[in-house]
């Protein structure tokens, strides 16, 4: 049939065969994965060679290429739909969220506009009415629903240079930074990579940033702040990447907001604590800021490419992104692309509208506080064996560390090849430590206790050579 591939694409649709092969595999994977190494085997990375070959001269088979991808593809994946993935801040992944995406997988949607996606359109609604009453913000704020933390810290920083230069009369669109009037933009020493990275994108420059410094959890306290203007834009954070703590929102935003300057909160993991009535108290004070982004891939625990901006300044974000052209038809309904950088995008509300929906606002409390009571449970058993916990446990991130840098790294490396759970490392206060991150719904109690002992039994292991 490789002489009419129209007709093999007809056919393979209507058959639908290859979606029943692939849903095979997939239910394979699940039954699998969480029994497996959480890490590939050596043999599993070996077998990656089988895709190194050229590109097909002719059509290929559909369904050789999903026995090949699943053969080889799916041993050589890190299995971080299990509950004993522990390092970045990943999330697992939610059933219905993972089912609901399939189906709308099949709806192949284009989401600029109302009039390329009403159902879309309407998600994106609701969904953004439920967010902002989740977290507890002003009526005002709109959300754009963009691929993770990274793009919704740019979003909410492009907001924040267009409106911060309209207030010192200077229109950043049409004159760009020839001439313009100085920006100060006022981070923690401790901010994200990506606020750096964003920082240099919007043309900033990463040498003016004004540091503040951070206390030994990593905060940044009212003290550090500091004097502000009407042409300051100061970055917070609601979960530092390492320890899990939460800067004095509360009191630096009614500093910052006092001063006229924009408050732009990184909430990627830490912001849903907002969401949990016993942890809510991190994130006071959250609503006085002016743009806030967070991720539903990691503690929400929807599929990847599932970030969120929230901005209370609707017209400084629709400008800074603005998107016109001839063929662009906007509506009086919702059109997503006014709040997005991207013009073309998948319809990735859907997983987050049904995530939100499943879970309810009970259901959120519970994942959220038992992440965090995972995390105590880990840094408490860890330490009843002899490890060092070096932070306070506020949330789900636990820094641990061994007698010796080098046991602690060498540790760290025998934990991974273990294939009992995976920890990655990370420096903290000029120390090599362990980084754990707990932050999938389906680490129980249970895989707590058996990664500990998967710990105990590594440093055992490097201690006695
Ligand atoms: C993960 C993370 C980011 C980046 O988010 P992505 O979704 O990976 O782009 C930014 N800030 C913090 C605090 C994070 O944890």
């Amino acid at each position: 049939m490789t002489n009419n591939l129209q007709e093999k694409m007809f056919y393979e649709m209507e058959q639908k065969a290859i979606f029943e092969q692939a849903k095979g595999y997939a239910f394979d994977y699940a039954d699998t994965a969480l029994g497996r190494n959480v890490f590939p085997t050596d043999e599993a990375i070996g077998d990656l060679d089988q895709f190194i070959e050229e590109m097909p001269e002719f059509t290929f088979d559909s369904g050789d290429i999903l026995r090949q991808l699943h053969q080889y593809g799916s041993p050589a994946t890190v299995s971080q739909i299990g509950g004993r993935y522990f390092g970045l801040v990943n999330g697992g992944v939610i059933p219905v969220s993972l089912a609901t995406r399939w189906l709308s997988d099949f709806w192949d949607q284009n989401t600029p506009l109302y009039l390329s996606s009403p159902i879309v359109s309407k998600l994106e609604e609701v969904t953004e009415l439920w967010l902002k009453q989740l977290l507890g913000l002003p009526k005002s704020v709109v959300a754009g629903f963009v691929s993770g933390s990274s793009m919704a810290i740019f979003c909410g920083l492009a907001a924040a240079r267009y409106r911060i230069f309209q207030n010192n009369d200077w229109d950043i669109n049409n004159k760009g930074f020839d001439g313009a009037p100085k920006i100060r933009i006022v981070i923690g020493r401790q901010a994200h990579g990506t606020v750096v990275k964003a920082i240099a994108l919007l043309g900033f420059g990463i040498d003016n940033i004004e540091w503040m410094e951070t206390d030994a959890e990593g905060r940044v306290n009212l003290s550090a702040v500091p004097e502000l203007d009407a042409s300051t834009i100061l970055l917070l954070q609601a979960g530092n990447v390492n320890s899990g703590s939460f800067d004095a929102i509360d009191e630096i935003c009614d500093k910052a907001k006092s001063a006229n300057a924009w408050v732009h909160i990184d909430g990627a993991f830490g912001l849903w604590a907002a969401g949990s009535s016993r942890l809510k108290h991190l994130t006071i004070g959250i609503e006085k800021a002016d743009s806030w982004s967070l991720d539903g891939h990691k503690t929400l625990n929807t599929p990847y490419d599932n970030g969120i901006l929230l901005c209370k300044d609707k017209e400084a974000l629709v400008q800074a992104l603005q998107a016109s052209g001839s063929y662009i038809v906007y509506t009086d309904n919702r059109d997503g692309m006014m709040y997005t950088p991207e013009m073309s995008r998948r319809a990735r509300v859907v997983e987050l509208w049904a995530t939100l929906k499943y879970l309810g606002k009970a259901g959120v409390d519970e994942l959220v506080f038992g992440l965090h009571e995972r995390a105590v449970q880990m840094g408490k058993e860890l330490k009843a064996e002899g490890f060092e916990i070096l932070n306070d446990v506020v949330f789900n991130q636990v820094l641990v560390a061994c007698d010796s840098e080098e046991i602690t790294t060498r540790t760290i490396e025998t934990i991974q090849k273990s294939g009992e759970c995976w920890v990655g490392g990370t420096t903290w206060l000029g120390k090599a430590v362990i980084r754990i991150s707990i932050c999938s719904w389906a680490t129980t109690e249970a895989d707590i206790s058996r990664s500990v002992r998967a710990f105990v039994s590594a440093r055992d292991k490097v201690t006695e050579n």
